[in-house]
């Protein structure tokens, strides 16, 4: 079966509970959030009657807990330590999440593994390896996906490589998962037209059981351009075809895949307003391009 979703948003309001109601706007039958704004480390308390109410919600309608995914917040850095407190404060917060995801019952956390900035590869590696050593307990119920990045400035993780040696050294590596993200494979070299190559490749460097999600997202930069933009799927440069061939790969059936396409904006405004979701979501289930994306999104939320 399919398993598809977009990221959703996630309030102090109505928490996992709202992020269903507007998973299931989308017709999707998973999703992925952030506990707070993806770029702060503010976060309130979970509410566990939200949370109860949340899982009926998912229950009623065919949404697996266990195919929610949450998202790290992408300020979160362990690569560099050469500010020392804001070091501990990432590998703190990360110990933290891995708590409120965990009393969410969720069982998958993405998270940018980090830049390395003023230091080196090597010594970016090291650090999130010794992170991931501060951070990983043997009980703990989550995985952390690291995620496969552009290579935009210092981001490391562009590389397969990168993700063996952290799996190589980290103690509790059964913890560790991988979510692959379409552009920024594309952006960091690798063919998406070519996606079984692809995934002999990640078969022999990491094992393919070890992906624990798919963000589905085209590109607007070509392969191998370090950007990290992402585009709405058949407007970018991987392509409707290969992403529709990504998504119902056999072998990724049992994994979650998530879009992180970019909101149309208004008519003649730069304002990113309306979330395409619901209709990318169905242009994936009939496996058809829709090349008047933006117009429907616009009437759809204007109407
Ligand atoms: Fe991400
Ligand atoms: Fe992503
Ligand atoms: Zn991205």
């Amino acid at each position: 079966m399919l398993i598809i979703g977009s990221h959703v948003s996630f309030n102090s309001k109505e928490q996992l509970f709202g992020s269903v109601k507007e998973a299931i706007s989308y017709g999707a039958n998973t999703f992925m959030f952030y506990t707070g704004a993806p770029q702060n480390t503010k976060r309130c308390l979970i509410n566990s009657d939200l949370t109860n109410k949340a899982k009926k919600l998912m229950m009623e309608n065919n949404i697996d807990i266990n195919n929610v995914v949450c998202h790290a917040p992408y300020i979160i850095n362990l690569a560099n330590n050469k500010n020392k407190e804001k070091y501990l404060f990432a590998i703190n917060f990360l110990k933290e999440e891995i708590k409120r995801v965990e009393s969410l019952g969720i069982k998958k956390l993405v998270l940018h593994p980090g830049s390395y900035v003023d230091l080196d590869i090597k010594e970016g590696i090291k650090n999130i390896i010794n992170a991931l050593n501060e951070v990983l307990t043997p009980n703990q119920t989550v995985k952390i996906c690291l995620e496969t990045m552009a290579g935009k400035g210092t981001e490391l993780c562009f590389k397969l490589e990168h993700i063996k040696s952290i799996f190589n050294e980290v103690k509790y590596n059964d913890k560790l998962m991988v979510c692959l993200d379409t552009c920024h494979l594309n952006d960091a070299g690798y063919d998406m037209e070519k996606f079984d190559e692809f995934l002999k490749e990640f078969d022999n460097v990491i094992g393919i059981e070890k992906i624990g999600c798919v963000h589905v997202n085209d590109s607007k930069n070509f392969i191998g351009a370090h950007k990290d933009r992402h585009e709405n799927l058949g407007y970018g440069t991987i392509g409707f075809d290969s992403l529709i061939n990504i998504i119902y790969n056999e072998k990724l059936q049992n994994v979650p895949k998530i879009l992180e396409t970019p909101y149309v904006c208004k008519e003649n405004s730069k304002e990113r307003s309306y979330a395409p979701y619901k209709f990318e979501i169905e242009e994936i289930i009939n496996k058809k391009f829709n090349n008047n994306l933006y117009k429907d999104v616009r009437c759809f939320y204007e109407k």
